[in-house]
């Protein structure tokens, strides 16, 4: 089952339980407040990284920052020596994009579309990505790095072992999420 159809089925819209009021959902509000009580703890940050990824909810994306921050200052602890602040930043977003868009970012020579026109208006076959996606190799992250913290890249391969550990943490969140979701439908439906 996608993703998509499981969220809307619970008919969330971020963390506002308020806006659940308004909605014409089958359950009672406190019935959907349990349902999504009881998954919400099992992974705060795995549930935050889909409501960013499926329904684009800011204000998931701003607290999954924040959690993230948290995490990042943890593994920066064990850091030698010195690192500018705004790693932190770097390495947060850098993560963060990565876990939210799996397949890469949107291609901006075909804008994801993975056709381009050449000069005498034919149609080719976009030769940046792959299906319109940029993917993620070690030259991807380290641009999208140097947007925030622009360093050289022997630099940068010294922050790439936390980057992987966020990456890492992240992902695991989501699968946790998911498969809280997945396993709440299927009881739903086992009920039906
Ligand atoms: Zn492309």
């Amino acid at each position: 089952m996608k993703i998509e159809r499981l969220l809307a089925k619970f008919d969330i819209k971020g963390i506002n339980y308020e806006a659940l009021q308004g909605g014409k959902a089958s359950l009672s509000l406190e019935e959907q407040l349990a349902i999504v009580g009881i998954t919400w703890k099992e992974s705060p940050v795995g549930f935050h990284l889909l409501f960013v990824e499926y329904l684009s909810d800011r204000e998931s994306a701003r607290v999954l920052y924040q959690l993230t921050r948290v995490e990042t200052q943890k593994s920066m602890d064990r850091w030698r020596g010195v690192y500018a602040p705004k790693a932190i930043e770097a390495l947060c977003l850098t993560a963060m994009a990565e876990v939210i868009q799996q397949k890469g970012q949107i291609c901006p020579e075909c804008n994801g579309s993975t056709k381009v026109t050449n000069r005498y208006r034919v149609t080719r076959k976009c030769q940046c990505c792959h299906e319109g996606r940029i993917t993620w190799t070690s030259e991807t992250r380290f641009a999208l790095f140097s947007q925030t913290l622009p360093i050289t890249y022997s630099r940068f391969k010294r922050y790439q072992p936390v980057l992987s550990l966020l990456v890492e943490w992240l992902t695991g969140h989501k699968v946790v999420a998911v498969l809280a979701l997945k396993s709440r439908v299927e009881m739903e439906e086992k009920e039906a």
